[in-house]
């Protein structure tokens, strides 16, 4: 079975900070702390906490670098392909798809058949959002798979007007969309559903909550990206048997899993599959999961 890691950041810093500073930080360690820490956005804004970096004084070799770095990491701990969600500021690196496109041809030489894409976050209240859409066309024509919308309110409803128009155009550049979602409550989950652009929702861990959200995102088709081990770290569930992922495959939401923010948390894609098993889920749902993962790399194919 192949192994598809549909949702992973970059974490960009964390791996500028692994690969270039002389004391980087206790990944491990820092999670042990992250104990005590109140559950939700807070632990979020904990293990987010590294030093802040400007991605101009970086070097082309070491943009390429932390790039090979996520996606060997990833191959390495056994995914067949990996999404790899880049920073923003990576829109107006010089050459950034080019640079991504060398990392993963490096990477595929040492682990054959390894293959992996390139998403963009965006955070959507930024001024620069509409210039960004504007270079959609070129990067698609680079090798760029799709957009990662990024939102303020996270935890509360928020103001779909700009997501939607830059979902649009995302789509009409032939980019896929998706939106992290729902890790604490249900805020937003029925809004994006009803945004046709969006292709899959990550986490949505919240939706178990709402029998109505989950109809929706089932009879919607949008698929879940799952991402076990983050809800655990983050606090989105209490323990990984709390997880709703039985739920969302009785309930008929499509599902796939992600790792999330690997170094971090510690942990790898077939950790994930192994977890998911750990729930109940059997080979021939593993098999459905991976299958729907194939189908679901971005952009998907539209009727
Ligand atoms: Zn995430």
């Amino acid at each position: 079975m192949d192994l598809f890691d549909l949702h992973q950041n970059t974490e960009w810093p964390a791996r500028l900070d692994q690969v270039l500073s002389s004391t980087p930080v206790d990944w491990a360690g820092r999670r042990g702390e992250l104990a005590d820490e109140p559950r939700g956005l807070a632990r979020l804004q904990r293990l987010s906490a590294v030093p802040r970096f400007d991605l101009d004084t970086v070097a082309d070799e070491v943009y390429e670098g932390i790039l090979e770095n996520a996606l060997a990491d990833s191959a390495r701990g056994g995914a067949r392909y990996t999404e790899l969600r880049l920073p923003q500021e990576s829109v107006v690196y010089p050459g950034f798809m080019e640079r991504f496109e060398s990392a993963r041809s490096r990477v595929a030489e040492s682990y054959p058949g390894f293959d992996a894409g390139a998403v963009l976050s965006l955070n959507l209240w930024e001024p620069t959002v509409r210039e960004i859409c504007d270079a959609f066309g070129d990067a698609a024509k680079f090798g760029l798979v799709g957009v990662e919308l990024i939102y303020v309110p996270y935890a509360a409803e928020a103001d779909w007007s700009r997501g939607r128009a830059v979902a649009e155009a995302a789509a009409d550049a032939g980019l896929g969309v998706t939106v992290p979602a729902g890790a604490f409550n249900s805020a937003n989950l029925a809004a994006l559903a009803g945004i046709e652009q969006v292709d899959r929702i990550g986490h949505a861990v919240g939706a178990a909550a709402d029998p109505g959200v989950m109809r929706l995102l089932a009879d919607r088709g949008v698929t879940v990206e799952v991402c076990l081990t983050s809800a655990v770290v983050l606090g989105m569930v209490a323990s990984l048997a709390e997880h709703p992922l039985p739920r969302f495959l009785e309930a008929g939401v499509q599902v796939v899993l992600g790792t999330d923010s690997p170094l971090r948390m510690g942990t790898g894609i077939a950790d994930e599959y192994a977890k998911a098993a750990s729930l109940g889920l059997g080979e021939s749902d593993l098999a459905a999961v991976s299958e729907r993962a194939k189908a679901a790399t971005l952009p998907l194919a539209r009727a």
